[in-house]
């Protein structure tokens, strides 16, 4: 996150409807065109004398100065249809995304201004749809038209064009009434207040109030290098299914049949439901048809946990665990996950599992390696890579680290969110090592398997010139061997020279194990010693008949390579 630079800053306003710019029409408020005009008779939204100097067009209007040394430029983009949000569908939001993909490197930053009634669906829609958000979105709308004296249209909009304008936010977000929200965590929560939103499990990104305060620590960091990805093959047969005690299992059946893909089941408190056998039942036979049902919870705060019998999540009926996802965003990556070409429907199951815009928290782990979300004196991995620009060298300089400590302890979810961070996972520590260096040597398969697919060099040497294969082969981990070999891994010729004498020391020691990583790797057995004795000469010597044995064996035939990774 940053304070945007640059004496001039452009945006683009992107006017979809709602309430902000609708007239009264027959008794009822219906969306009204023309917002631009609106906005330039109002002295807050347009500085006449400096656009006129400037040579602005019509549609580009300018705020007055926010600071002496910036100006905040934007063009209205009226849509047409212009609709109350209510009636917007998946169609129109892949639209506004495309709508930016068009205009991206023509302005610094988009505000979308759209109907309240469904804001947090499209802020959820958009978010998966953009993918690699270089540049600031705010969602933005009001309750009361912007022409009426007394309403929350011209805060808000003031609030959302100088978020984009004066920083540089890469998510989409929404702003209402002096807060700017994660686009993926809100929910409408008032048809009248002026504080209509809500985002009941992550604080407001920023709040406005004399200071503008930054929550620097939450806001998502742009990867740097990739470019914007739009993702308009998203699902529409997607659903939502709110359970109510004593719902029917033939209601259930019948909402759940073809050509229904996935469901967001709103489930009660902590993620359960009833545990009626038929209604189970249901639940398990359409997920063994392929349909993903997504679990989240009818409350606003807190999340989907297993501490109840009745959890839907455990209750053998595939259910997946939306954790403290809203209904909105949940809906809206279903349709992402399932609107992506070619996956198995366990890599479906998967990417919902994961957080991929920041659209919920994952539950700290209690078991396993101690996950780097629980080390660093409490700092979650994501978070400490989150600090703002001012300490970008700082995080770079700890990203390297941070990727070892979750190679050293095989912690696949730290690992991707580095790597969704844009944490490059090649890069060596102080020592030199690469990640694939520690997990090879810790002998961690999934770590290893997972940074040999992110394009893990498995040459690399470290500060001692040692390769990833030669530590596995050190820590005997014949699975890693293989996976290094499979990945075009090779000891190198000083490796397999100096190979002789410690496959000389392991015979003396009866150590088949030692032996046989070296053969997994590569090495040939009979390369002599230091002393020109081969290990098998070694192990006659000393007697020890079964590493003889073994020695036979193995020398008469290579190692099997797995095909690559
Ligand atoms: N029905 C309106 C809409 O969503 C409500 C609003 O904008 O506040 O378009």
């Amino acid at each position: 996150m940053a304070r945007a630079a640059g004496p001039e800053r452009r945006l683009l306003a992107i006017y979809t409807g709602g309430t902000i710019g609708m007239r009264s029409q027959s008794g009822v408020l219906v969306p009204g065109k023309g917002l631009a005009a609106v906005l330039r008779a109002l002295p807050m939204f347009h500085d006449e004398e400096h656009a006129r100097a400037r040579g602005l067009p019509e549609d580009t209007l300018v705020l007055p100065p926010a600071s002496p040394e910036q100006r905040v430029i934007y063009t209205v983009l009226e849509c047409q249809p212009l609709f109350d949000s209510s009636d917007m569908t998946i169609t129109e939001w892949v639209q506004i995304a495309q709508t930016i993909e068009s205009h991206y490197e023509q302005y610094d930053g988009f505000v979308v201004i759209h109907g309240t009634d469904t804001m947090a669906f499209a802020a959820s829609v958009l978010a998966f749809v953009l993918e690699n958000l270089q540049k600031t979105v705010v969602l933005t709308g009001a309750q009361v038209p912007i022409h009426k004296l007394w309403n929350d249209g011209r805060e808000n909009l003031l609030g959302a064009l100088l978020m984009a304008g004066q920083y540089v936010i890469p998510e989409v977000c929404l702003f209402f009434q002096n807060q700017l929200f994660r686009g993926t965590r809100v929910t409408k929560v008032d048809t009248r207040g002026f504080s209509a939103f809500c985002s009941p499990n992550l604080p407001p990104l920023a709040i406005v109030g004399t200071d503008v305060m930054i929550n620097r620590e939450l806001v998502r960091k742009a990867s740097g290098k990739d470019r914007l990805v739009v993702h308009s093959s998203m699902e529409r047969d997607v659903g939502l299914l709110r359970l109510y005690p004593g719902i029917p299992a033939s209601l259930v059946r019948a909402f759940l049949q073809p050509p229904l893909k996935g469901v967001v089941m709103e489930t009660f408190g902590s993620g359960n439901g009833p545990t009626k056998p038929d209604l189970l039942q249901e639940l398990q036979t359409a997920s063994q048809r392929g349909l993903l049902i997504l679990n989240c919870s009818h409350c606003l705060q807190g999340a989907v946990t297993l501490d109840y019998a009745t959890g839907m999540v455990a209750a053998g009926t595939g259910v997946i665990s939306g954790f403290d996802m809203t209904s909105e965003a949940a809906l809206a990556k279903l349709s992402y996950v399932l609107g992506q070409p070619g996956l198995s429907l366990d890599q479906r199951k998967e990417l919902l599992a994961r957080d991929l815009r920041g659209e919920m928290s994952l539950p700290m782990t209690d078991e396993g390696p101690p996950s780097l979300r629980r080390s660093s004196q409490g700092l979650g991995v994501a978070q400490l890579l989150r600090l703002s620009q001012e300490t970008d060298a700082v995080r770079d300089a700890l990203a390297p680290r941070l990727a070892c400590a979750a190679a050293h302890a095989g912690d696949l979810e730290a690992l991707r969110a580095l790597a969704d961070l844009g944490s490059d996972l090649s890069l060596q520590d102080f020592n030199g090592q690469t990640p694939l260096h520690v997990a090879a040597r810790r002998g961690h398969a999934g770590a290893v398997t997972m940074l040999l697919q992110r394009g893990a060099d498995p040459g690399a040497r470290d500060e001692d010139g040692f390769s990833p294969l030669l530590l596995a082969v050190r820590g005997r981990h014949l699975g890693v061997i293989g996976l290094l070999r499979a990945a075009g891994a090779c000891l190198s010729p000083q490796e397999l020279e100096d190979a002789g004498t410690e496959l000389c020391r392991l015979a003396s020691r009866a150590d088949g194990e030692g032996l046989r990583a070296w053969w997994q790797a590569g090495a040939d057995l009979r390369q002599p010693g230091y002393d020109g004795r081969s290990a098998l000469l070694v192990a006659e010597a000393a007697g020890n008949l079964e590493v003889v044995a073994l020695l036979q064996s193995l020398q008469g035939g290579a190692p099997e390579v797995l095909p690559g990774v």
